[in-house]
């Protein structure tokens, strides 16, 4: 499987790290080695001092495609889920400057970790979701998918014209403004409507 991520995705995010509001998606890739399950720990890697949260809705792919139409793009996807899409922000703001690839700091071991998936048919309206990050006790980090510049069959059908799709992918959609540094002994704990999916500690 492989994980594709989409950057700038909310417009205060992009506002917030000074970046333009894209007007066309940001892609880029994450190994499977980047998966981390069952809300286990994070341990801090040593060659990062500046690694952020990014609290994402994440879709999982349900059925292999390329070449989507947007039209149809929607059954594709059957379950979403919540993930944090770690980044060394250090090393990302230091290759941006470069115009150099951002794998190292985006695509490392247990850069995302992804919680238990949820049918989508269990929300009346995929596009007023609301989901927040806390960082210990305190709300970081707070979205709604109304406010996504691309909208997920949007998204599908951009990158499967470059990738296929197969069934078990996931796609990062993008986070909202409030993105942090984390600390070794935080605990994040993230919510979509009033269930916590993800709860673990930096170690
Ligand atoms: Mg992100």
């Amino acid at each position: 499987m492989k994980i594709i991520a989409i950057g700038r995705n909310y417009a205060e995010h992009a506002k917030e790290l000074n970046n333009p509001v894209p007007t066309t998606p940001v892609i880029f890739l994450k190994p499977d080695t980047a998966l981390l399950k069952d809300n286990k720990p994070f341990y801090h890697p040593d060659f990062s001092e500046d690694i952020h949260h990014e609290l994402e809705v994440v879709l999982k792919i349900s059925k292999e495609g390329k070449h989507i139409s947007e039209k149809f793009a929607a059954g594709y996807y059957d379950e979403i889920a919540l993930g944090v899409d770690f980044t060394a922000r250090d090393i990302q703001s230091r290759h941006k400057e470069k115009g150099l690839p951002w794998e190292l700091a985006k695509a490392f071991d247990n850069s995302a970790p992804v919680s238990n998936f949820v049918p989508k048919t269990q929300f009346a309206d995929i596009y007023q979701l609301n989901f927040h990050l806390d960082v210990n006790g305190q709300t970081r980090q707070t979205g709604n998918t109304s406010n996504l510049l691309f909208s997920f069959e949007y998204i599908i059908a951009f990158v499967s014209r470059y990738f296929t799709l197969k069934k078990g992918d996931l796609i990062f959609t993008g986070t909202p403004a409030g993105v942090a540094k984390v600390a070794v002994g935080d605990r994040l704990e993230g919510y979509l409507e009033t269930e916590k999916l993800i709860d673990f500690y930096i170690k």
